[in-house]
């Protein structure tokens, strides 16, 4: 009997957040988005080589507009994180995370356009951060914009942390904000750019560095010495079976990348060292460094017993997490709603290549998270970087739905 007194009301008030998703998904405005988007790619936050504090600003001005209680979290170097809390204070809470940091520029020569420009070609965004990721911090604070224009209050509460560092680890960003105990919300979303597919793992890193030594000799004489170059040689040619035979179902199977070799010290001497540094991705189940660098340290024991001159070290220089989160929480699902009712289907559970803050939230804060943003990784990173102003508009409508259908409106 008690349930069909509440039946009518329930069915009720979710007719009216429905009414409510819709309403302020059509207050999305695009020229907003793309207004919001060239303010914040016209301040340069290049990592390494710059600060936040500039794109900070532009930030913290919109946010100011939109009615958002604000507060800059630095880190001991001085790096500003951007906390605004949009909303009522009360709980469900929720954290959208985009990290104001970019990439370098690289060699201007290689760009069309001056990437702090912001030109706009053939309907997409072009600039430093385009995709990874202004733009898609532009689509979260236009679907805060849309809410409010919409004429509707959250219910719960939005915590964005637009965050330093992300591109050299996070340690002056996210995970400040962990250490301030400001990771405490119910659920989060990432907006790194997966073309707005819902991304629920990612890889995570070892940085090993080898170090074969030999003998010098001179450069005339070469079988009186080792040669360290050679040495390192035979141990590159192998690498690949360090990897384990493991697939991850989302992220896939771990790699490993030779990424600097550093050897020789004149011509017409026989080398005694050489340094290599690799980066050995790893994938969620992966949690233990010896067990990673076990198969570097057998492929060496076989070399040795192939050549008794054999020499190399290995040690581990960094270790980043992997992370996962189930498909089966309730901001996945919301997310998952929220897109499907902008672009008309449900968008795939896939995994995410790179190293993302998600971590912090996933491993540290064990917060349920999701990784879905507009824009494509794999033109992150590159010269003429850029994203369809069509999908940064998608995606504030998508998040001004999830925002409304997880939070409710007040
Ligand atoms: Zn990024």
């Amino acid at each position: 009997m008690v349930g069909e007194d509440v039946a009518e009301p329930a069915s009720e008030r979710r007719g009216a957040a429905e009414a409510a998703a819709e309403g302020a998904a059509a207050a999305a405005d695009p020229d907003e988005v793309l207004r919001y988007a060239r303010a914040l790619i016209a301040a340069p936050s290049e990592n390494p080589g710059g600060t936040e504090d500039e794109v900070a600003e532009v930030a913290e001005g919109i946010l100011a507009d939109l009615g958002a209680e604000i507060r800059i979290v630095r880190s001991d170097e001085g790096r500003p994180s951007v906390v605004a809390r949009i909303g009522s204070g009360e709980r469900p809470r929720l954290a959208w995370n985009g990290h104001l940091d970019t990439v370098p520029t690289g060699d201007l020569s290689t760009w069309s356009s001056d990437p702090f420009e912001g030109a706009v070609v053939d309907g997409r965004l072009v600039g430093r951060g385009a995709c990874d990721m202004k733009g898609p911090i532009a689509s979260a604070l236009a679907a805060v914009a849309a809410i409010r224009r919409a004429g509707l209050s959250l219910a719960g509460t939005l915590d964005l942390h637009l965050v330093a560092d992300e591109e050299l680890a996070g340690i002056h960003g996210t995970l400040v904000l962990h250490d301030h105990d400001l990771l405490d919300q119910d659920a989060a979303i990432v907006g790194e750019p997966t073309e707005m597919e819902i991304a629920l793992a990612e890889r995570g890193g070892a940085w090993v560095t080898a170090v074969a030594h030999g003998k010098a000799a001179h450069g005339s004489q070469p079988e009186r010495g080792v040669n360290a170059i050679l040495t390192m040689s035979r141990f590159l040619l192998r690498l690949e079976e360090v990897l384990p035979e493991r697939v991850h179902p989302l992220v896939g199977s771990p790699t490993v990348n030779v990424a600097i070799v550093a050897g020789g010290s004149a011509p017409n001497v026989v080398p005694d060292r050489c340094e290599v540094e690799i980066d050995r991705r790893i994938v969620p189940g992966e949690e233990d460094p010896e067990e990673v660098l076990a198969p570097f340290r057998s492929l060496v024991d076989d070399l040795v017993a192939e050549r008794p001159d054999t020499r190399i070290e290995i040690t581990l220089r960094e270790w980043t997490e992997a992370a996962e989160t189930t498909g089966d929480s309730a901001i996945a699902a919301t997310v998952r709603d929220a897109i499907a009712a902008e672009t008309g289907s449900p968008p795939p559970f896939v995994g995410f290549t790179g190293i993302t803050d998600a971590r912090y939230y996933i491993n540290d804060a064990k917060i349920s998270t999701v990784i879905a943003g507009p824009g494509s990784l794999s033109l992150a990173h590159t010269a003429n970087e850029s994203i369809g102003v069509d999908e940064m508009v998608t995606a504030a409508r998508a998040y001004a739905r999830t925002f409304i259908g997880f939070l409710g409106v007040g």
